[in-house]
């Protein structure tokens, strides 16, 4: 069976009449604009907002294109991966009928998207050093699945998921794949997005949350076939990055210089938390990461978190997701943060041996 994306679509969606907004009818940049009901005068703020921004993005997309090596009309830019996530659920996936399949432990979203929008999720748990294996995950599929997701490097375990286990995914799966590399920029690992003229049913994510240090601004992005994008495009809200967004991340993709200093300097404090940790008796492992935090295993990993806070460090307790018992997800912080995190374990280790 061959894929074709328009029979995966939900057949109210393929015959959407879109919303066209003024932006989409007049594209010009010249001319005295009367068509949005804006405000001539100006903005409240003493910076001008006062205009719709571009709903594609263009100049955006444009710049990403050379970075990413893809082309502009293959790229979907969201208010964060969320966006993305969920419009993929609107887009493809029939309410109490279709399903997804999901390989946990891994990143929240997926499955609380899966459930606003009241789409089955079945669990195929990574294996024990937390890697997908392709033949348990594709005997779930059944007439219903429309997509599986994958995080590589995967969230919370830090591990890169091996890519021929990928392919055979992506070669014997007829419905989407999306690989999520919300971390790619923190190994050499090339990007899916290489592969996407190949496969037709791939859907790649970023972000410019992590290593872009760009959180606050909202700026997710997927990479896919160009009629994938489309259908984004149909569904989103008409402006969904705002015109401030769209400024700063410009400003931001002349930066990649900056960018790559930063990883590297994150990537040496991370091999020297990594040292220091591994010198921590009562450490019992630290999983090996290709993003930027560990998954931690300390003994009595939720007394571990409460007290850590009690020292003024806040770390992600995940001792109660599946294959991550007592453990806890530690970003890499500046070498001073990281300096008092292990002052604080020790500290903590201590505390909770007299405790018992
Ligand atoms: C942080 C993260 C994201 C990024 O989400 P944004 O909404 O773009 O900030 C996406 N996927 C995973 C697995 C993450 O850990």
């Amino acid at each position: 069976m061959a894929f074709d994306l328009n029979s995966l679509l939900r057949p109210h969606i393929a015959s959407l009449k879109p919303y066209t907004s003024a932006r989409d009818e007049y594209t010009g940049k010249e001319g005295i604009f009367l068509d949005a009901n804006e405000n001539p005068l100006g903005s409240a703020t003493d910076e001008d907002f006062n205009r719709y921004p571009d709903p594609y993005q263009w100049e955006i997309k444009k710049r990403l294109s050379k970075i990413k090596n893809v082309r502009p009309e293959q790229i979907f830019l969201g208010n964060g991966s969320d966006e993305a996530i969920d419009l993929l659920f609107r887009a493809f996936c029939n309410p109490g009928k279709d399903n997804v399949i999901l390989l946990p432990p891994t990143y929240g979203m997926y499955e609380v998207s899966a459930s606003i929008n009241d789409v089955a999720t079945k669990k195929v748990s990574l294996t024990e050093d937390f890697q997908l294996d392709p033949e348990k995950v594709l005997q779930q599929v059944d007439e219903h699945t429309k997509i599986i997701f994958i995080c590589s490097p995967n969230n919370p375990s830090g591990n890169k998921i091996d890519r021929d286990s990928i392919y055979q995914i992506l070669d014997q799966f007829n419905a989407l794949v999306v690989i999520d590399e919300a971390y790619i920029d923190f190994n050499d690992e090339p990007s899916f997005t290489q592969d996407l003229d190949i496969y037709p049913n791939l859907l790649v994510m970023q972000t410019l949350s992590k290593a872009w240090g760009l959180a606050s601004l909202r700026l997710g992005m997927a990479f896919a076939s160009e009629e994938l994008i489309r259908i984004l495009n149909r569904i989103k809200p008409p402006y969904n990055i705002s015109g401030l967004t769209q400024e700063f991340v410009l400003k931001a993709l002349q930066n990649e210089k900056k960018v790559k200093s930063m990883i590297q300097t994150i990537l040496q404090e991370k091999e020297r938390l990594e040292n220091e940790l591994e010198k921590l008796d009562f450490v019992q492992k630290v999983y090996p990461s290709h993003a930027n935090f560990f998954l931690v295993k300390v003994p009595q990993a939720t007394e571990f978190y409460n007290q850590l806070i009690n020292h003024k460090i806040i770390v992600r307790n995940r001792s109660k997701v599946q294959l991550c018992e007592d453990c806890l997800r530690i970003t890499i912080g500046t070498k001073d943060e990281n300096e008092a995190l292990i002052e604080a374990m020790n500290k903590v280790s201590k505390e909770i041996a007299v405790q018992k």
